[in-house]
């Protein structure tokens, strides 16, 4: 009987996905066409995304410790496409795809053993009320999941700045120096963090936030983003 239960709730189940692919069927992450269920790369994209296994190093912080950065794409063609889709056009579906790819990076380039939480790169107040989510944070989410650590919220940006991409390699760096401080109440002393970002450009958002991350006590800091910059 409980067999025939769970066989019809599965039937049932099975019959309102359909419906819903029907209603509102897949799109690929990276081209954006439509895709199968259960797909969320087409298999013309799956052959011609491929992952390119780029890690930067950042400044040294300031004690000296040396920060890298993992990124399983370049920001062009159909990745900065479907990342923009990501950020601006509400797509937060991508963000499994974009964690597994940096998840398989970091396992391919040997750092998983060097990490104890996730976290993200945060957006300011005023930029998450008109966005309504940070999507760092949604593939930080996943990629936490994927990794089986926990994820938080360790940062906030609690000052306004102009935005980086309007801006000069050196104007960067100085428009986010002091934008970013720990959560009131988090414990990170002795921690090796993930910190995610979406996209790296010069890297002074992400060498900042280590900055703030290593001031605070943390052991260490690795820093992944979806793409970077060519
Ligand atoms: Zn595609």
């Amino acid at each position: 009987m409980k067999h025939l239960q769970k066989t019809r709730k599965k039937r049932r189940g099975s019959f309102f996905s359909l419906l819903i692919n029907m209603l509102f069927p897949p799109h690929c992450v990276f081209c954006d066409e439509v895709t199968y269920p259960d797909c969320p790369v087409c298999a013309t994209c799956a052959r011609e995304v491929q992952r390119v296994h780029k890690l930067s190093r950042l400044n040294e912080s300031a004690d000296g410790k040396v920060v890298w950065c993992v990124a399983p794409y370049l920001y062009e063609g159909k990745v900065r496409g479907s990342i923009l889709r990501f950020k601006f056009y509400g797509c937060r579906e991508h963000a499994p795809v974009y964690a597994k790819g940096i998840c398989e990076e970091l396992a391919e380039q040997k750092f998983l053993s060097r990490m104890d939480i996730v976290t993200a790169v945060p957006l300011s107040k005023r930029r998450m009320r008109t966005r309504g989510y940070n999507q760092s944070a949604l593939v930080a989410k996943e990629a936490a999941q994927l990794l089986e650590l926990p994820y938080r919220d360790i940062l906030e940006k609690y000052k306004e700045n102009r935005i980086q991409h309007e801006l000069d390699r050196r104007n960067r760096a100085k428009n986010v120096r002091g934008v970013y401080r720990i959560l009131p109440g988090e414990e990170i002393t002795g921690k090796q963090i993930l910190l995610i970002d979406d996209i790296m450009t010069t890297g002074a958002t992400l060498q900042e936030c280590a900055e703030v991350l290593l001031r605070e006590g943390a052991a260490s800091v690795l820093c992944a983003v979806i793409a970077v910059v060519p």
